[in-house]
């Protein structure tokens, strides 16, 4: 049997200790070069792209000589106003990116000696960054479409006389969502949430292109799939796959969202469910790529990410939704 890919020294081509033993200048220089990759290093205005620039000697700011926009490394960013050194932005990154189930904020916090709260808002901008290279994006060939619900938890009462029977609507608490995966075979992976697996076919039909042959489970709601696209069901009462039809790469995303739940983060429900979606479909399309290019590639789509509206100052909003 050929041997794992994770297990193989080309899946190894990042070290933490070698980002660790960075000094700040060189910490700095790969900012510089995964930003402006195209100029190879050299800060182009982020207002006006104009390419000629003042530095200043003492600090590491710039000054654009077209429109004197004076502008850092970070600035236009996700890691805009940053209060960290930038050394541990990338140790960050390669520790993110070494989680293959995920790594939760809490043990980010005691690895970079941060606050909790930095740690949680930082892997959060992450998972905005990579989540954004998803956006608007299509599937298409062989697709399976699954889902999985998570959270809505309801505890049993402790006495066995006051216990309810949870699979009734009326004795849940309404927070359970469902993740609807479609994944396209040797290609990616695109998670939704919905309130219910039947709200999710307008959006399937959206991201589906037409043409492609659909995989589903026995599930009633999924027979109207078979007005838009050649749709093959397995029943999974019978069989995971028979040879014509399986969903088993849906199912294999959801192992792993299911594990980051259970092991990593306990709790991936509500609000940000989505983006815990997000990010393990990143892992699941990416699984085959070292650490190195994983850790280059998460450092670039931050860089090249605007400003998050929704985690820029979190801990400073008055209301958070
Ligand atoms: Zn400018």
């Amino acid at each position: 049997m050929s041997q794992h890919f994770l297990l193989s020294a080309k899946a190894r081509s990042l070290s933490l200790a070698k980002v660790a033993r960075l000094s700040d200048a060189e910490a700095y220089e790969t900012f510089k070069l995964v930003r402006w990759s195209a100029t190879d290093g050299q800060p182009v205005c982020p207002r006006c792209e104009c390419a000629a620039v003042y530095t200043y000697e003492t600090r590491k700011l710039f000054k654009c000589k077209a429109c004197s926009h004076q502008f850092s490394v970070t600035s236009g960013t996700i890691f805009a106003s940053r209060k960290l050194p930038v050394r541990d932005y990338l140790l960050a990154i390669a520790i993110f990116v070494n989680g293959a189930k995920g790594h939760s904020a809490l043990q980010l916090s005691r690895d970079l000696d941060c606050q909790y709260k930095t740690a949680f808002v930082l892997s959060h901008k992450l998972r905005e960054a990579l989540a954004a290279e998803a956006n608007g994006q299509t599937v298409s060939g062989e697709v399976e479409v699954d889902g999985g619900y998570f959270g809505g938890y309801v505890k049993p009462a402790n006495n066995k006389t006051n216990r309810r029977d949870r699979r009734f609507v009326s004795n849940q608490n309404g927070k359970r969502r469902v993740v609807v995966v479609m994944r396209e075979r040797g290609g990616r992976t695109l998670p939704f949430v919905f309130r219910s697996e039947a709200a999710s076919l307008v959006t399937i039909a959206r991201n589906v292109a037409p043409g492609s042959i659909i995989h589903a489970d026995e599930a009633a709601h999924w027979d109207a799939l078979h007005a838009r696209f050649l749709t093959k069901r397995i029943n999974h009462s019978e069989s995971y796959s028979d040879g014509e039809a399986c969903t088993n790469q849906a199912e294999s995303f959801f192992s792993r969202l299911r594990r980051a739940e259970i092991g990593i983060h306990h709790h991936v429900a509500g609000p940000y469910l989505s983006a815990y979606a997000s990010e393990m479909a990143w892992r699941e399309n990416n699984r085959r790529v070292s650490n190195g290019e994983q850790y280059l590639m998460t450092a670039a789509a931050a860089l090249l990410h605007p400003v998050s509206r929704q985690w820029k100052g979190y801990w400073q909003k008055a209301s958070r939704t």
